[in-house]
């Protein structure tokens, strides 16, 4: 067995090593690369993408963990040997049912998907989406009818972003969620849009202005410099490379400070989940996130429940008066601060949706992607549809498609069976927070004094050291003993808007 594993291991290490590469080249592209290079990176992606391919469904993988499973019986279900083996005979399994044909295919369409998305986007005309999205639809039909054995289509697209999650927990979930909402926004939104964050952050400020406050909030939250880096990015987004290699970017808007503050809250609680797997999980493949609503889950936590709290608004509103240099309301405090960020608002776009407002715009896209893809909505009628439920569910009228259905890249992408992750993760933020706070009841006092130490040590033992040992559910049930629901979410939001005087007391 020892040989056998050691093998395990040397593939496990080169598969991590090409995914490490893979990411490299994305982060590359999405934040230096010159805009020309852009065929070249498409064809340098495509072979290293064949090759990783080659690499995880190669039938010696399949012997491999064929030769281990009877010995690995005996291990203790929870060891490193054990979850690596199972993790990787997913990942085997999963890639031999792909047909080398449908794959290029399904390039191919997110390729174009995004370019028809892009145009249709531009000139705000859903006509010339239809096609490329009934393509990706029916590719995914194709793709489904690969695992015949799933208890409903839609299972096999979310498997891929959600390990193990069905179609029939997540249903009834989202839609209780909902229910919840709806009332809630009637009962705190005002009747218009209204600027973000209520405006306290419109300043002015200048980019060099803004990346040296938003590098001093996180130097004391935990960047450390030597091993991480802050570039801009148009749509920010967060990449671990590895032990001593984090990078996240952010994205600067002059009239917009909060632009930058939250989403480098947002991007820090992703690249400190990448960052803290526990080292020996390096170069195994389980030096990964668990899923992308756990992933979601940390940098909520860091944007909503830690960075729009009392507490942080207390420790960083002097902060900010004195990096920013000026620009703050004058007579803002941080109680006006607190109820600044937290102000709720109807909204017409999702990035730019409040904490309350945002589950909505995303519970929206799941039904009608479900809806999309079990045969009850044809895609001609999606553009009615959406703009329907935004005024049932959020009170607002759609003026044109690309503030309505056009208004997200992922459908074009073929991504279906993403959208509910981001809720997912702002559900499971919400019930890792309660039991977070149960066990450190003094995180309020320490985070307003700006010692975040507390914080961070909770989520690398309960969280980040696992990487993908325990799927969704299961590290739930091993911290806070539950499955997933609504409920803490709803909680903790009603009981931050009676706090921000939204909601009153009684409500
Ligand atoms: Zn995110």
């Amino acid at each position: 067995m020892g040989d056998d594993l050691a093998q395990l291991r040397v593939r496990a290490a080169e598969l991590a090593d090409l995914h490490g590469v893979t990411g490299l080249l994305h982060w590359d592209q999405h934040t230096t690369m010159p805009p020309a290079g852009g065929a070249t990176r498409a064809e340098r992606l495509a072979t290293l993408d064949a090759v990783t391919h080659a690499r995880l469904t190669d039938p010696a993988l399949g012997r491999l963990l064929d030769a281990l499973e009877p010995r690995l019986r005996d291990e203790d279900p929870d060891s490193n040997d054990v979850r690596l083996a199972r993790r990787l005979r997913r990942d085997h399994e999963k890639a031999v049912r792909i047909p080398a044909e449908l794959s290029a295919e399904l390039t191919r369409a997110a390729s174009l998907g995004q370019e028809a998305w892009l145009d249709a986007h531009q000139a705000g005309d859903f006509g010339r989406f239809r096609d490329a999205l009934e393509r990706q639809v029916e590719l995914r039909h194709r793709y489904v009818a690969l695992f015949g054995e799933a208890e409903h289509p839609y299972d096999v697209l979310l498997d891929d972003y959600e390990p193990g999650m069905r179609t029939a927990e997540v249903v009834p979930v989202l839609a209780e969620l909902r229910d919840g909402l709806v009332p809630l926004v009637q009962a705190t939104a005002g009747p218009d849009e209204e600027p973000r964050n209520a405006g306290v952050f419109a300043g002015p400020w200048d980019v060099a202005t803004q990346r040296h406050a938003v590098l001093d909030v996180l130097g004391a939250i935990g960047y450390d410099p030597d091993a991480w880096r802050l570039d801009p990015a148009p749509h920010p987004f967060a990449m671990g490379m590895g032990p001593g290699d984090t990078r996240i970017t952010t994205r600067y808007d002059e009239h917009d400070f909060g632009m930058a503050l939250y989403s480098v809250l947002h991007e820090f609680g992703h690249g400190l989940y990448d960052a803290r797997h526990a080292p020996e999980l390096a170069r195994t493949t389980l030096d990964a996130p668990a899923s992308l609503a756990v992933h979601e889950s940390q940098s909520r936590m860091w944007e909503n429940l830690v960075g729009r709290g009392r507490p942080f608004c207390v420790w960083v509103l002097p902060r900010l008066r004195e990096t920013l240099g000026g620009g703050l309301p004058p007579g803002l405090d941080a109680d006006g601060l607190f109820r600044a960020v937290n102000a709720v608002s109807r909204s017409l776009i999702r990035v730019e949706a409040d904490e309350t407002t945002y589950n909505l715009h995303v519970v929206l896209r799941f039904e009608l992607e479900l809806a999309l893809i079990d045969g009850t909505l044809a895609v001609d009628d999606l553009p009615a549809a959406w703009n329907a439920r935004m005024l049932s569910d959020l009170g607002v009228e759609v003026a044109d498609d690309r503030e309505g259905v056009l208004q997200d890249i992922h459908w074009g992408m073929g991504a279906i069976g993403y959208f509910a992750t981001y809720t997912l993760g702002n559900l499971v933020a919400a019930q890792l927070w309660r039991r977070l706070r149960a066990d450190v009841p003094d995180l309020d006092a320490a985070i307003e004094t700006g010692d975040f130490a507390p914080l961070r040590e909770w989520l690398g033992e309960h969280v980040h050291r696992h990487g993908r040992k325990f799927d969704t559910r299961e590290l739930l049930a091993r911290v806070t003993g539950e499955g997933l629901s609504p409920q803490p979410f709803l909680g903790y939001l009603r009981a931050k808007l009676k706090d921000t005087g939204a909601l009153p007391p009684g409500a």
